[in-house]
């Protein structure tokens, strides 16, 4: 847990309390500070005055005595509706923060790498982790992904946090002054809560606004709006702006072609092959691995020990998350692909894939997979989804079957990929769909599919 000693005599309203708001409390009343706290939701209340935190009066409380208001990302403050609380403590000249903003305060000699971006946020940031402790680097990962800000140990000068930031995580760091801030791409997401695309862009913006003359801005060069943050901080002049791209060589940047990197920026002229790599699979996740190598060079990491810890990253659990192979068939579960954008990510990746699906369908089901579906030799389909991916993959000629369990399309979609004797095949579990129909959330359901595979065909442990 991190020290918070400079706010011991502190009266503070800590907002949400979900893992970040909590761990907010728990904090700051570790510190010694006067902490009240509120949540809409009366069993998050119930379980925070369960463990001896002092609930503020949402409707009456006074927020003149206060010197600090502590946000959780996903209590809205703007859009669609600001929270009450956001209103008043505005009014009360508070300015709305976030965990990982206190812990940006608290430990300013620790250097900070913030991630952000529509996708990927996750693999990059875990894989910029890996290759700094490989590089020999004292590295605290969390954020966004794994443990929240004030979970992650102190650090001294030589120490690295490498954190994943949302674009609600984002809007309320005010402090967070990052000497390496990463852009990877945005697409239109989470428009409700931005008050819209321009507001969804100016939230991800923040991460470079916060930053000091000189530090290092690394933005994706692969959407238009994350080209137009690049021509701002380049007119701006403050930043060491370097592009990164998956998709066309970048003067002075870092890019990824044909699956091989290109470095024409730290001045080494020097390429990594990413084809190989099992664990970064496809243009995406080359895109991530631009992002990593630059970071990595930026903080002094040679080339070749990079391309090194690449072929040792473990890979996240749950994203195109390497299961095992034998006899030609490989097992990937790639349970996170909650929409077909995300499938269409993985599908991309395989040529001969027996593909298992289904779950709560998002707006649009599998449409837009439509230019994918010659890679899928048979559809194991699950779940509410099942008769209408069928009916649409059948009239584009791809054989389906309707299964009754995950474990059921499981154990036939191996059994018969097995009995193909294609020496290329994956059995993909690649849902394109929430899993809440059977499964209490994406992990549930790909850890029911890595168990059916390890124990239906052990022989394909890694
Ligand atoms: P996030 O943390 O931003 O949700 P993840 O790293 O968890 O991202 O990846 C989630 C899904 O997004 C992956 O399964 C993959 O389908 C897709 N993805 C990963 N990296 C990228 C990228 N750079 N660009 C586009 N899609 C990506």
């Amino acid at each position: 847990m991190i020290p918070l000693l400079s706010h011991r005599n502190d009266t503070i309203l800590v907002v949400g309390l979900g893992k970040s708001g909590l761990s907010a409390a728990r904090a700051l009343t570790a510190a010694g500070a006067d902490v009240s706290v509120w949540d809409d939701l009366p069993e998050q209340r119930d379980r925070a005055t369960a463990e001896g935190f002092t609930l503020f009066d949402c409707e009456s409380g006074d927020m003149s005595a206060l010197d600090q208001v502590i946000w959780s990302p996903g209590v809205p403050h703007t859009h669609p509706t600001p929270h009450p609380l956001a209103e008043k403590a505005r009014a009360a000249n508070l300015k709305l923060r976030c965990d990982v903003d206190l812990l940006a305060t608290a430990q300013t000699d620790a250097t900070f790498i913030g991630i952000t971006g529509t996708n990927g946020k996750s693999t990059t940031t875990a894989l910029t982790a890996h290759v700094l402790a490989a590089g020999g680097k004292r590295v605290e990962v969390g954020g966004n992904l794994g443990f929240t800000a004030l979970d992650l140990a102190p650090l001294d000068a030589d120490g690295i946090y490498v954190l994943e930031l949302s674009s609600y995580q984002t809007e309320l760091t005010p402090n967070l002054n990052c000497a390496t801030a990463v852009l990877l791409n945005v697409t239109p997401d989470h428009l409700e809560r931005h008050g819209g695309l321009d507001g969804y862009i100016a939230a991800k913006a923040q991460l470079f606004a916060h930053q000091t003359d000189g530090a290092t801005a690394i933005v994706g060069n692969d959407d238009t709006p994350s080209k137009t943050i690049t021509q701002q901080l380049t007119c701006h002049g403050h930043h060491r702006v370097i592009n990164i791209s998956a998709e066309a060589d970048v003067s002075g940047g870092v890019s990824v072609t044909n699956g091989v990197l290109n470095d024409n920026h730290f001045d080494d002229s020097g390429t990594i092959d990413l084809r190989g790599l099992k664990t970064l699979p496809g243009k995406h996740n080359w895109q991530n691995a631009a992002a990593a190598y630059t970071v990595a060079r930026t903080h002094g990491v040679p080339a070749e020990a990079i391309a090194q810890a690449f072929t040792t990253f473990p890979g996240l659990r749950h994203r195109q998350e390497f299961v095992g192979a034998s006899n030609g068939v490989t097992f990937v579960n790639d349970s996170k692909a909650t929409n077909a954008n995300a499938a269409e990510k993985a599908l991309s990746c395989y040529g001969s894939v027996y593909w298992i699906a289904g779950g709560v369908a998002k707006a649009g089901g599998i449409t837009a997979l439509g230019p994918l579906f010659g890679r899928i030799r048979h559809a194991f389909l699950i779940g509410e989804s099942a008769q209408d991916f069928g009916a649409e993959l059948t009239k584009a000629g791809v054989a389906t079957s309707t299964h009754e369990t995950l474990e059921d399309a499981t154990i036939d979609a191996g059994r018969m990929a097995f009995a193909d004797g294609d020496k290329d095949a994956t059995v993909l579990l690649s849902p394109a769909c929430a899993s809440f129909d059977m499964f209490k959330d994406f992990e549930e359901r790909g850890d029911a599919f890595r168990a059916t595979v390890l124990d239906t065909w052990p022989e394909v442990a890694a």
